[in-house]
């Protein structure tokens, strides 16, 4: 808050497909989805239609012993186009709920078939998942979760195969193949106490955006195949085609065991989210009432009529619009625009996949030696970003662009050469 003495809030008034605009009319193209929810642009005619339309209709209800016709529509549409084997939605209202529902899940399924050992989870090192307890406990984000380490689950934490770390002459798929031997080992040992996996396929996006060779989920599947352990994909941020697939989970032609949904789910609207799970994941929690195997996670807003009619509307566009299709052309242009950013003396990486570019600025580009984080170098870029119509919020020193699928060509390419202007600002001195 104190950084606004000098840097004031911006008060937004209206939003208009790529644009955020301020009441001194000031225009800022939003480059990063507003946190990466956005993904048909702000007040998007189609997803405004359908929920105003749902609004005369039936605004919200209760969703035990209760249906809808909105959230039915969309559970099947989810079936359909997640990846093969998962068949049941659990919903919930944001994506921290969302990770808590999968992890739940996870050990409640342990415990029903009769494994009460099985009570721990294994994350990646870099990993972000929330900030609600039991998500923020399954991260590995210094910046979110030291402060509250007391208050945390015990987890065990493999290094993560983000290609940042690789050393010279090392490819990514190099870097991702010897970092799973790691992973492999600590579910070797602890399998027995292992309920789940978790992970964010392909791009480790609050962890500055870090990125990974697909090898790694393929070798992550087959091992917890093996060793009889769950796989969580947190597709929240990277789901809805932002890595260039519908799901990060496509790119390795895998299935886990529970996705998580959120952020473009509506398009970018409303607060919903979604655990997609197996058919055998449902029934160990299906049984008579006096068994007691049921799984309760009771959230009022579960379900909401509003949020799935947005979602509806947004999976419309994907359908009618081949919205995937006509994104190969912006993620070529993301490239083209950026290439030259490779010769940067203070630009360690410029990295990308898919809709989701990356720009890592350091002090020392051969030993990648970050910039003190108290230099705040990104914010120097946010603040040229924003006195010329961009919104271009860093993740500390790396600069990314991650932008709704209605950004033009054209508006890439001056993204481009602001945010070059800005960091020729930022690494000047
Ligand atoms: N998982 C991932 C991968 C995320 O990026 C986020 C949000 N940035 C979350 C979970 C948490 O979602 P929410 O902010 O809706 O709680």
């Amino acid at each position: 808050m104190k950084d606004h003495e000098w840097l004031p809030m911006i008060p937004i008034k209206r939003g208009d497909g790529i644009w955020l605009e301020d009441y001194d009319g000031n225009r800022y193209i939003d480059a990063i989805s507003s946190w990466w929810v956005n993904l048909f642009g702000h007040c998007n005619p189609r997803i405004n239609d359908a929920i105003k339309n749902q609004l005369d209709t039936l605004e919200h209800t209760i969703m035990a012993g209760f249906t809808h016709e909105p959230v039915i529509r969309l559970s099947e549409k989810l079936v359909e186009i997640t990846p093969h084997g998962l068949e049941h939605c659990f919903y919930a209202d944001n994506g921290s709920s969302a990770v808590e529902v999968a992890l739940k899940m996870s050990f409640h399924y342990w415990h029903n078939t009769g494994n009460p050992n099985k009570t721990k989870f294994i994350n990646l090192a870099n990993s972000y998942h929330g900030e609600t307890l039991g998500a923020l406990s399954l991260g590995d984000v210094a910046l979110y979760k030291e402060i509250y380490q007391p208050l945390l689950l015990d987890v065990i934490t493999a290094p993560s195969p983000d290609g940042f770390l690789r050393e010279d002459g090392e490819t990514y798929q190099d870097y991702a193949q010897h970092s799973f031997d790691e992973m492999d080992k600590i579910l070797q040992q602890h399998a027995d106490e292992v309920c789940a996996v978790i992970i964010e396929p392909m791009v480790q996006c609050a962890g500055n955006m870090r990125m990974y060779d697909a090898i790694y989920l393929k070798k992550l599947r087959e091992a917890c195949n093996k060793y009889n352990v769950h796989l969580i994909a947190d597709e929240i941020a990277v789901g809805f085609g932002r890595t260039g697939k519908m799901f990060a989970c496509n790119h390795a032609d895998i299935s886990p065991d529970f996705i998580c949904l959120s952020k473009g789910l509506t398009g970018g609207y409303l607060p919903l989210s979604a655990v997609v799970t197996t058919d055998n994941i449902y029934q160990a929690f299906y049984d008579d009432y006096d068994k007691m195997t049921a799984f309760l996670h009771s959230h009022s807003y579960t379900g909401n009529p509003l949020g799935c009619a947005a979602a509806l509307a947004t999976l419309e566009i994907f359908e009618t619009d081949n919205v995937l299709q006509n994104n190969i052309q912006l993620i070529d242009s993301m490239k083209k625009n950026t290439e030259h950013f490779n010769d940067h003396p203070h630009i360690a990486e410029v990295r990308q996949t898919g809709m989701i570019l990356a720009i890592e600025l350091v002090k020392d580009k051969q030993l990648k030696t970050p910039y003190p984080w108290q230099e705040r170098r990104g914010m120097k870029v946010y603040q040229h970003g924003l006195k010329n119509n961009a919104l271009l919020r860093p993740l500390g020193n790396v600069i990314y662009f991650m932008p709704p699928y209605v950004i033009t060509p054209e508006q890439i390419e001056f993204l481009a050469e602001t945010a070059w202007q800005g960091i020729q600002l930022a690494t000047a001195d």
